[in-house]
């Protein structure tokens, strides 16, 4: 269960976050969601214990992070942004090393870097971390963050700068780590599409301010408005204009009805200039349209 109340954030006198709060209960990946500079890595930092908040409570499984990060550390791993790595240490090296850090036998250490390099990929363990790719850089990163068998995983730009297949590999990853392995999981992400994918649970923050805290159902909900697609051909576009707004899309034409009284005046309107509705969509809008809405 995650609890935050009220948390503020000032650097200097400039407020990075601005009293946000929200609850949550259970296991699940929870999305934090903004244009940049809305405070995403702020509250992912004050989440892992990293930073304190200026004010405001925080409470993840019991544990009050606030006056007791610490406690947090055994049950917690973090992905920072960009992960520095140790570029002369060799994968399994690096990996060892932070094993012994986090106090785990030997045996235990070979047993988990084994498992982690094969459901992450990663076959070059012997392979020096300088002389990886970035994507790789990427998943050894995710696979220190697993070493310590964390229930608890705060992720920020897990997929940043990763080629598409890589970037999908890790989202498939997250998720099995939250249905099979019952792990919670709090990202960061500019993917929206991803992000809509694979969150159940999404934080929209705007200028350090908590905009909504929800599933996809209650932010559409709040700030979807549901249309119709109407898919449409026409021999000659000229008499709608002024009567219907329309697009060209792919050499057919595209346009919008809000409920079905407008839905039937369009259609009547394509059919009087000779057209043909090819396809009526249902849809409501995606999480980027909504967080455009929202604005900066
Ligand atoms: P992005 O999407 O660009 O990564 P973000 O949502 O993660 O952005 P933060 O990095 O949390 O945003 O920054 C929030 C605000 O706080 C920004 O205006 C940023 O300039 C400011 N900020 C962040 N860290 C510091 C710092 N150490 N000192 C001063 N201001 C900071």
């Amino acid at each position: 269960m995650i609890r935050a109340e009220g948390l503020i954030k000032d650097y200097d006198g400039f407020r990075a976050l601005d009293g946000v709060s929200f609850e949550t209960e259970g296991a699940g990946i929870f999305g934090v969601i903004g244009h940049n500079g809305a405070g995403k890595t702020t509250l992912l930092k004050i989440m892992a214990g990293l930073m304190q908040p200026t004010a405001g409570e925080l409470a993840i499984n019991g544990i009050d992070v606030v006056r007791d990060p610490a406690a947090l550390r055994a049950t917690l791993g973090y992905l920072p942004e960009e992960s520095r790595l140790y570029e002369t240490m060799t994968v399994n090296g690096y990996l060892s090393f932070f094993g012994e850090l986090y106090r785990l036998d030997p045996a235990t250490i070979a047993r988990r870097r084994e498992r982690l390099l094969s459901s992450l990929r990663l076959d070059h363990g012997g392979k020096k971390i300088g002389e990886l790719s970035k994507g790789m850089r990427r998943k050894v990163a995710i696979a220190r963050s697993l070493l310590h068998d964390p229930s608890l995983l705060i992720y920020d730009e897990p997929t940043s700068g990763l080629d598409p297949m890589t970037s999908r590999y890790i989202i498939e990853y997250l998720g099995r780590l939250r249905d099979e392995e019952h792990r919670t999981i709090l990202l960061s992400a500019h993917n929206l599409y991803q992000v809509e994918e694979i969150c159940d649970r999404i934080l929209i923050l705007r200028k350090g301010r908590e905009v909504a805290f929800g599933t996809m159902d209650e932010l559409r909900s709040e700030f979807g408005t549901f249309s119709y697609h109407i898919r449409f051909t026409v021999p000659d576009s000229a008499p709608l204009a002024g009567a219907l707004a329309f697009s060209r899309d792919a050499g057919e034409y595209v346009a919008e009805a809000v409920d079905m009284h407008e839905l039937n005046a369009a259609t009547a309107c394509i059919a009087g200039a000779g057209g043909t509705v090819k396809h009526i969509e249902s849809r409501y809008p995606s999480l980027e349209e909504m967080l455009l809405k929202i604005g900066k």
